[in-house]
């Protein structure tokens, strides 16, 4: 598993829900807790398109 971005932590018990970059070639990983969505479930995670700093400032 990669390190969050956000706090540098891995996997964490009670960080377990975890957002990626949707670039496809993209490995920018972080919880989603750090983003500040915790209350959140993964379905609805799983749903949303999320870009990195690097990738959101591009058209896509
Ligand atoms: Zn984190
Ligand atoms: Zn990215």
């Amino acid at each position: 598993m990669n390190k969050c971005r956000v706090c540098g932590e891995g996997q964490l018990e009670r960080r377990e829900i975890w957002i990626g970059c949707s670039h496809p070639s993209c490995d920018y990983w972080l919880h989603a807790e750090c983003m500040g969505i915790s209350a959140k479930t993964k379905a609805f995670v799983s749903s949303i398109k999320w870009y990195c700093v690097k990738h959101r400032s591009m058209k896509h």
